[in-house]
């Protein structure tokens, strides 16, 4: 059984796959050289890297990250004012500091980036190879990162959680969650909290504050998003819009002019601005969908008159059980699914979230989550230039005010005589997405990634930098 704090990770932009997966499988590879006993011979260590993450990994900041995660940081815990200044160094000393502890010699050569090629099992796939003196071969190991900063190896992947009995509440499916919620007299959010409080060993009010903590590093990140001005990096030339657009709605809204209507757009994007600039973000469920749910959170507490400190909680407890059922039955991977898998999901999650907040039954929780995804099947993945920018920031916006107005609908009716569930939405955008040309899915060759480019956008895909 998944946790809900797999679905929201602590991290940093702009990509849970490409930045955050890669650099976690990098750390995980130099971590299991020391506990081989084997980090002391290894003298050089080559990391490939396929498919999307080759193609679209320069603007995902890919390499960085692959780096970073040799030198033994991970995303939750790296220092993001000194990430530069070390990149710096490996790039002009060619050293690299394996798995915090052990230099060895790195060269722009060592970081192969198969264009053309991709590992058998997922698009988003990494190979590493450590090497002792004379070339002879000490270790290697394939990854693959499937999307929202999950990783696994070669022989984990397609292996359930081997946890599924160890919850008390354990759901495969929305009728089956749906069944335990009657069964049981019990919420989404109470399932939830029993649940993780089973997987972690915590009382109940501890996973409550954890989950409280995430909120607030959502909450963190919007305003930071706020109040940063400037020009995003990769060379797209995007500018920073989230706090001059609030300024300006802020004035409009003293004069009487505007409602509360704009501001989840505004929210969302000023996450995903910062997920853009590499800032610390939540994956909820991905990095490039981040900005969903903590925009329509972060409106809830600002303007919704049930908001509390426990409707917060309740919010991402029931987002979190959604987005489980994703990842569990479908995918969370813009690579594996379109953008249907990340926005969509994103939006489906929020919704729920809001419905349940707002008052809104099981039915009517399920209900708007199946609305949002009904209405995002078939959404491309097509990000110019590789980097999480455009479509990607406005799309977070665009999901966040789809997911208020579709929880507000689903509180209208009763939610007992809709013509599609949850699951069968969900299955639908999987097949949707396995139907789906492999261009549209994370590898900036279709869409407006390549109509873009046509008009000169002064950015290559290919521009490798490690
Ligand atoms: S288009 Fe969607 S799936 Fe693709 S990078 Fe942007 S947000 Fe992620």
């Amino acid at each position: 059984m998944l946790s809900i704090f797999d679905i929201f990770k602590i991290g940093l932009g702009p990509s849970s796959s490409h930045t955050v997966g890669p650099m976690k499988a990098a750390a995980d590879f130099a971590a299991a050289l020391s506990e081989k006993g084997l980090l002391g011979q290894t003298c050089r260590v080559v990391a490939e890297v396929y498919g999307s993450l080759a193609l679209t990994g320069s603007g995902h900041g890919t390499f960085d990250a692959l780096l970073l995660g040799l030198e033994g940081s991970l995303p939750h815990d790296v220092e993001l004012s000194s990430i530069q200044s070390r990149l710096a160094h490996i790039r002009t000393a060619e050293k690299l500091n394996l798995n915090g502890t052990h230099l060895i010699t790195f060269q722009a050569a060592d970081m192969a980036v198969h264009y053309d090629d991709v590992l058998p099992k997922h698009p988003n796939g990494l190979r590493f190879t450590a090497y002792a003196e004379q070339g002879r071969v000490l270790f290697k190991q394939v990854y693959y990162s499937v999307g929202g900063g999950f990783v696994v190896t070669d022989e984990q992947f397609g292996r359930l959680p081997e946890n599924a009995e160890a919850v008390p509440y354990p759901f495969g499916s929305m009728d089956e969650l749906t069944q335990m919620c009657h069964d049981h007299d019990l919420s989404i959010a109470q399932i939830v909290v029993r649940n993780e409080s089973a997987l972690s060993g915590e009382k109940p009010l501890a996973v409550r504050r954890r989950v409280a903590a995430v909120a607030q590093a959502m909450f963190d990140c919007v305003e930071r998003g706020l109040s940063q001005q400037g020009v995003l990096p990769g060379g797209l030339h995007v500018n920073r819009r989230a706090p001059v657009l609030a300024e300006k709605m802020q004035v409009l809204r003293e004069a009487g002019q505007l409602n509360t209507q704009l501001w989840p757009m505004v929210y969302a994007m000023a996450v995903n601005e910062e997920n853009a600039a590499g800032g610390r973000v939540v994956t909820a469920p991905t990095n490039g969908a981040a900005g969903i749910v903590p925009s329509v959170l972060y409106y809830f507490r600002k303007f919704h008159p049930l908001s509390s400190p426990r409707a917060i909680e309740d919010f991402l407890l029931t987002a979190g059980a959604i987005g489980i059922l994703y990842k569990t039955n479908a995918s969370i991977s813009g690579a594996e699914v379109g953008c249907q898998g990340e926005v969509g999901v994103a939006c489906s999650m929020a919704a729920g979230g809001f419905s349940a907040v707002s008052g809104g039954t099981v039915a009517q929780i399920e209900n708007a989550a199946e609305m949002a995804m009904e209405h995002h099947l078939g959404l491309t993945c097509d990000p110019v230039g590789g980097l999480v920018q455009i479509p990607c920031i406005e799309r977070n916006g665009i999901a966040a005010e789809k997911a208020i107005k579709l929880a507000q609908l689903s509180l209208l009716e009763d939610g007992e005589s809709k013509k599609v569930s949850l699951d069968m939405v969900i299955q639908t955008m999987l097949q949707t997405g396995l139907d789906m040309k492999s261009t549209y899915k994370e590898t900036s060759l279709a869409g407006l990634a390549v109509t873009m480019k046509r008009k000169a956008v002064p950015v290559s895909v290919r521009v490798i930098e490690c």
